[in-house]
């Protein structure tokens, strides 16, 4: 079975899925996407995904190329057009196709693109040992909040921490507060056992999945704190993980040189991971 994609208004093979060279998004990264985790056929944390689509869109002052109902249908569709079970749905708006001229074009209707993917559940070696990631300095811009499709010091970092062996690079401030992974969120739980991530502002994305487990520790009666962490006090972590849609949790077991725990899964991270896999398992199939 071919995959499809969707482009503009039309489902297509995903090898006939192109757009015109002078898209916006292609010439000035001038656009916004969301990934979409599918689990057993249903959408995850969807309504949350579509209200940062809309926020990023906003923010950068791009019409809204569909309205809500009409996009969670075409959703609908390419998953059902995929046979997805396990998968991802990932949304692209740009602000639309003009000839190459830096200010906004007049006239011009945002665009459109929707791809899907299967995609296994994380392998349990992984969230058994855990991962490996790298420091790396924070070299992006000031607007980390939106969901651009801006990604190239994401794209560097994140080539570097798989040349030196590791799974993700944790961006760097110059002051050594680490902000967030290239396509990640990142946590650490104290020796004291308390649960850290950075508060949500201009220098990190805030991640669907992120709030998500916010408020699965809530539920479990763990003890939470959003604020910036160090590197070295990341180093000296009892347990550290990465949130994302796709790594879901995934456990860190060594930053750098550096052995976090006792090298494995720590317990915090277990049960939040169980409990964000029950989530996702509570999604459902869309109807
Ligand atoms: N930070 C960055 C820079 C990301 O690209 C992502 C993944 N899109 C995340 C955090 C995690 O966000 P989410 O949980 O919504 O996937």
């Amino acid at each position: 079975m071919s995959r499809i994609a969707y482009v503009n208004g039309r489902y297509v093979t995903h090898g006939d899925a192109v757009v015109h060279v002078e898209d916006r998004g292609y010439q000035f990264a001038d656009g916004v996407y969301e990934v979409v985790l599918v689990h057993h056929g249903g959408l995850v944390d969807e309504e949350p995904h579509l209200d940062r689509l809309d926020r990023s869109l906003r923010e950068l002052r791009i019409d809204q190329p569909m309205r809500r109902a009409p996009l969670r249908q075409v959703m609908r569709e390419m998953i059902r057009r995929n046979r997805l079970g396990d998968g991802m749905v990932y949304i692209q708006a740009t602000r639309g196709v003009a000839r190459r001229d830096h200010p906004f074009p007049a006239n011009t209707r945002p665009a459109l693109v929707m791809t899907a993917r299967r995609l296994g559940l994380p392998a349990l070696a992984q969230t058994e040992e855990g991962v490996a990631v790298l420091t790396i300095p924070d070299i992006r811009w000031a607007r980390c909040d939106i969901k651009s499709v801006s990604l190239l010091p994401n794209v560097l970092g994140k080539q570097r921490a798989r040349e030196a062996g590791a799974y993700e690079a944790w961006q760097v401030t110059t002051d050594d507060f680490v902000t967030e992974g290239t396509s990640t969120n990142a946590w650490i739980v104290t020796p004291a056992g308390e649960l850290v991530t950075r508060h949500p502002g201009n220098e990190i994305l805030s991640g669907i999945t992120r709030a998500t487990m916010i408020a699965l520790a809530a539920e479990q009666g763990i003890s939470f704190v959003e604020r910036p962490f160090t590197v070295a006090e990341a180093k000296g972590a009892r347990e550290a993980f990465v949130t994302s849609a796709t790594s879901f949790l995934t456990p860190v077991t060594q930053i750098d040189d550096v052995v976090i725990g006792n090298g494995k899964a720590g317990s915090l991270s277990v049960r939040l991971l169980d409990a964000y896999l029950a989530h996702a398992g509570s999604s459902g199939p869309s109807s």
